[in-house]
């Protein structure tokens, strides 16, 4: 499948926020987003700053979809399964979107981006419920078991690390074990849990027209 191979700190300038996409750095005043907060090209410098409600929406949906790292069929895909489901559309989404897999490892705290989630998923570090699964959109559910595969954990210098270090805030809906490499999910993510400022109504309008 084809993905973005450019520098990811464009996409944040060009969203005009902070997408965490490359772990330590974000927080840190090296971030592209800190240094030059305008996006990126000359065309960007020239931009008015009136945009359209449909602009809006558009960015909003953008902004979203590379948070999560979706392509653009995958971020469709999922807003319609999020419109078939009962409940708010745009809850659904960002709940479908935060129990994927790669998001999942991302929040527990063994990769530091979400772009190191996928590809620690793709390389088959990860079980769940003891099996592996190598598939970062893979939709995890109340009660599954996320831990790292015994050799990785026994040779990755990032998952040994992980197990000496103090206990990290992890969101209300998972649980995890730093010691044992062990995490679990132990409720759907409800809007409040998801950290992020995100307009969801914005991308319902965007698909809605
Ligand atoms: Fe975005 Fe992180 Fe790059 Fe900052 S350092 S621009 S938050 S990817």
């Amino acid at each position: 499948m084809a993905r973005y191979t450019d520098s990811v700190c464009r996409l944040c300038r060009r969203e005009g926020t902070k997408l965490f996409l490359k772990g330590d750095r974000c927080y840190s005043p090296k971030c592209s987003v800190v240094k030059r907060p305008t996006p990126p090209g000359m065309a960007g410098k020239n931009r008015r700053a009136k945009i359209s409600e449909y602009g809006l929406q558009l960015r909003e949906k953008q902004k979203v979809k590379r948070i999560y790292g979706l392509m653009e069929r995958q971020f469709e895909n999922t807003f319609r399964r999020a419109e078939r489901m009962r409940g708010k559309t745009g809850e659904n989404l960002l709940a479908l979107l935060e129990m994927r897999l790669d998001n999942v490892v991302y929040r527990l705290g063994l990769a530091d981006s979400r772009p190191q989630a996928r590809q620690t998923v793709m390389h088959g570090h990860i079980l769940v419920n003891g099996k592996k699964v190598d598939i970062p959109s893979y939709t995890v559910s109340v009660g599954d078991e996320i831990s790292v595969r015994k050799r990785s954990a026994a040779e990755i210098d990032r998952f040994k690390e992980l197990r000496e270090s103090e206990a990290r805030m992890v969101p209300s809906w998972l649980t995890m074990d730093n010691a044992n490499l062990v995490g679990r999910v132990v409720a759907k993510p409800s809007r409040e849990d998801i950290d992020l400022t995100i307009e969801e109504h914005l991308i319902v309008e965007y698909y809605s027209k």
